[in-house]
């Protein structure tokens, strides 16, 4: 193994995120959710540029108020299940009100990077 290679023992570790504390891969060098470049940790090294990640799946979605119903009120809920079917993640990402003829568009992205010269392939 050469020092400062990333093992199939690290792959998948996380770090929270300084800016916005959200739990992100040690590898991120951009935090995938407050989109701020992160000064320290393995995508800091000498070397290593930053990886754009793979969007390995996307979906979008928009739901539209129908004109003349009352106000409606949606919930936003995330769910991660592994290969047995087995729920591993649950999160309610956002909640808010829709009034007639307003709309909201969601989007779930999934990127994949594969970390240089290690991990199982
Ligand atoms: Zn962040």
């Amino acid at each position: 193994m050469l020092p400062g290679r990333v093992t199939s023992a690290n792959v998948g570790r996380t770090r929270t995120c300084p800016h916005c504390k959200a739990t992100i891969l040690e590898s991120s060098a951009i935090c995938p959710q407050c989109r701020h470049h992160l000064k320290f940790g393995a995508a800091a090294a000498p070397g290593v540029q930053a990886r754009k990640g793979e969007t390995a799946f996307r979906m979008e979605g928009t739901l539209q108020h129908t004109a003349g119903a009352g106000d409606w009120e949606y919930s936003v809920v995330l769910t991660l299940r592994n290969e047995k079917g087995e729920e591993i993640a649950r999160q309610v990402v956002g909640v808010g009100a829709l009034r007639p003829t307003e709309a909201r568009t969601f989007t779930l992205s999934v990127d994949v990077v594969k970390p240089p010269g290690g991990g199982r392939s």
